[in-house]
């Protein structure tokens, strides 16, 4: 018999699939990152999966099939979030953040602490005034630490040797982190204060409103993440 289950989801990948059906990407806290068939999901459909739009918070009945690709059997939105829909900056800092779990999530492994995450991230840029660009550098950071991707921004990734606090280092985002001169360095030179702010987004320690990152912080830390996602798209498939 085939497994159905329910639970709340965010839509990360909407790709049209024949006439009227669409392949859905679909993250969510217990059942991690699932594949699913919605059908007549593009104009108008059966009224039970309608509407399907990325930033609002869904209820899915999914159910399992014998290939990757689950049924989306219903869905319905829990959480509307339509301030992200009209403004711009804030739409671009949620796209960038669902990219990020796209890529951060796992097919089907629960992904509780990250799911938080999320919606905490989109939480904010739908209620609060902040600058949205600075919610997304520090949630990212979160994000990436919340499911094991977290950058090494204290001591090299090829020999664990601490960099002092106070200093300046060498960083490669795609090896995960520092690496020591003596390891032959990196491009990338990241400097101690900024070291210190990353370090404590990732760890949840500091947010921007305990201590508000300046402008070329927020612009280093989203050149990272944009790295990170290259770098996880290179090395995974398209799912
Ligand atoms: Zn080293």
């Amino acid at each position: 018999m085939k497994e159905r289950f329910t639970c709340e989801a965010l839509i990360v990948r909407s790709v049209d699939y024949r006439d009227n059906d669409r392949i859905l990407t679909l993250i969510t806290p217990g059942y991690g990152k699932r594949s699913a068939m919605a059908r007549g999901g593009r104009r108008g459909g059966k009224k039970s999966t309608e509407p399907i739009e990325p930033f609002h918070t869904l209820r899915v009945t999914l159910e399992e099939t014998e290939r990757e690709l689950d049924n989306l059997c219903e869905a319905r939105v829990v959480r509307v979030r339509t301030r992200l829909t009209t403004d711009l900056a804030r739409l671009d800092a949620a796209g960038t953040a669902m990219r990020l779990a796209r890529h951060l999530f796992q097919p089907k492994a629960a992904e509780l602490t990250g799911w938080d995450t999320i919606i905490d991230l989109l939480d904010r840029l739908e209620c609060t005034d902040d600058d949205p660009s600075a919610i997304l550098a520090e949630m990212s950071l979160k994000l990436l630490a919340d499911t094991g991707y977290a950058l090494d921004f204290e001591r090299c990734v090829r020999c664990g040797r601490p960099c002092p606090a106070d200093r300046s280092a060498y960083l490669n985002v795609s090896d995960g982190g520092l690496v020591c001169h003596a390891c032959g360095g990196a491009g990338e030179i990241i400097d101690a204060r900024l070291r210190r702010c990353v370090t404590a987004f990732q760890r949840g320690e500091k947010s921007i409103l305990s201590e508000p990152p300046r402008k070329s912080d927020i612009t280093a830390i989203l050149r990272l993440i944009s790295t990170v996602m290259t770098t996880h798209a290179g090395a995974r498939t398209s799912t």
